[in-house]
């Protein structure tokens, strides 16, 4: 199709410099490709970037989320909570330790899971129903995690912070405090993705950050096949080969050869965020007022900007229109109680109204560091003249 667009405008894009690949190549020239100096060297830049005392780097999201459910001990018939605003593998780690997955409806002007109705929920039974919470840091905007903890500490629930969307991302605590996402200040853990649409990329990588020692512990071994990785630990020992395998776990290690991408990429992590803010104060302004696109109301300090969300009218409409000009705005998300496997559990349309009638009007817009001036404005351009011409 002949257009006059710039070029391919996605939604997301990883932003890969001639720094970046020379991380890479030295590690491919060094001793280790997986699990070498890298690793631990990342682990550490990554605790004190977020302001947690622990980290350990895993293969993706996906797995950080499964060993942060296995190390909560969530186990068949568990009861565990998340929002239907998210990526399927919030909730899938529940299921992959045999857990029940509870929805609970977003806030309408957050899209962060409504507090109130997550009160109702645990009031409506008996204490002990429920396991854990899982809330996401949609969009990159930070669940005020004090409340949660306060609500989780009445009703005896762990919580998994999905910052996957959040890191850098902060929210302002009842003392005036900064509390970064993922610092583990409120959370028992918390999960971050390093595939290559989030901030920080690496390929494939993961990572989940806590306070906690003995979780820290517990998850490394997790993350190697369940081999206990502190020797004083072990329960016999046969010689300086000797492994000791204690429990069922994974091989869930990141990579060296990623673990130097991802450290390349933390050091301009901070940038990054300055340029999604500037990106977002510009869509801010060129839609005020217009009343055909609904932005998330409103602080907006310590968003992190992973995606740029907007409620359109006619969205589909709109979606066809921007493809047109070579522009992939993108749905996040399609809920994921109405995924056909979590249907087979009984969740159906009207579950879970709020988060149903956002997705009928939600699109992200173009988000990322790279993202030009010039780029910026043909998108901006294209959609006010979809609605206004
Ligand atoms: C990307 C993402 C995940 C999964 O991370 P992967 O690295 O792709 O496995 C989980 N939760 C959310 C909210 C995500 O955006």
């Amino acid at each position: 199709m002949q257009n006059n667009s710039p070029k391919r405008i996605p939604y997301g894009r990883q932003n890969i410099k001639e720094e970046d690949i020379l991380a890479v190549t030295e590690t491919l020239r060094s001793d280790y490709l997986t699990q070498g100096p890298k690793i631990k060297e990342f682990e550490e830049a990554f605790a004190q970037y977020i302001g947690c005392k622990y980290a350990i780097a895993v293969s993706n999201g996906t797995a950080a989320l499964h060993l942060a459910a296995m190390a909560l001990g969530v186990k068949e018939g568990d009861k565990v909570i998340t929002t239907p605003i998210t990526f399927a593998a919030s909730a899938n780690c529940v299921r992959y330790c045999g857990g029940d997955v509870v929805f609970s409806d977003i806030n309408p002007d957050t899209y962060l899971l409504d507090i109130k109705k997550l009160r109702e929920l645990l009031e409506a039974s008996p204490k002990g129903t429920y396991k854990g919470v899982i809330p996401v840091d949609f969009a990159g905007r930070a669940n005020d995690l004090e409340e949660f903890r306060k609500l989780a500490d009445e009703f005896g629930l762990w919580i998994i912070e999905d910052a996957c969307h959040s890191p850098g991302g902060y929210f302002i605590d009842s003392e005036g405090k900064k509390q970064n996402c993922g610092n583990g200040e409120f959370a028992d853990l918390a999960v971050f993705s390093f595939h290559p649409v989030k901030h920080i990329a690496a390929g494939e990588g993961g990572m989940i950050t806590t306070n906690s020692k003995d979780l820290y512990d517990h998850i490394l071994n997790l993350r190697t096949h369940g081999i206990q990785q502190n020797p004083d630990l072990k329960i016999e020992n046969h010689g300086v080969w000797y492994y000791e395998m204690q429990e069922i776990g994974y091989n869930y290690r990141l990579t060296d050869m990623q673990a130097a991408l991802a450290i390349s990429q933390l050091s301009r992590a901070e940038e990054g965020i300055v340029k999604r803010i500037e990106i977002a104060m510009t869509y801010q302004k060129a839609f005020e007022g217009k009343s055909y696109i609904q932005r998330q109301s409103g602080v907006i300090d310590g968003h992190a900007y992973h995606l740029y969300v907007i409620e359109a009218k006619d969205r589909e409409g709109l979606i066809q229109y921007l493809r047109e000009e070579n522009i992939f705005a993108q749905v996040h998300y399609i809920p994921v109680h109405l995924m056909p496997y979590y249907r087979q559990f009984g969740w159906k349309n009207g579950d879970m109204p709020q988060s149903e009638s956002f997705y009928a009007q939600c699109l992200s817009l173009p988000m990322y560091p790279t993202l030009t001036e010039v780029e910026q404005k043909f998108v901006i351009n294209k959609i006010k003249a979809f609605y206004e011409s």
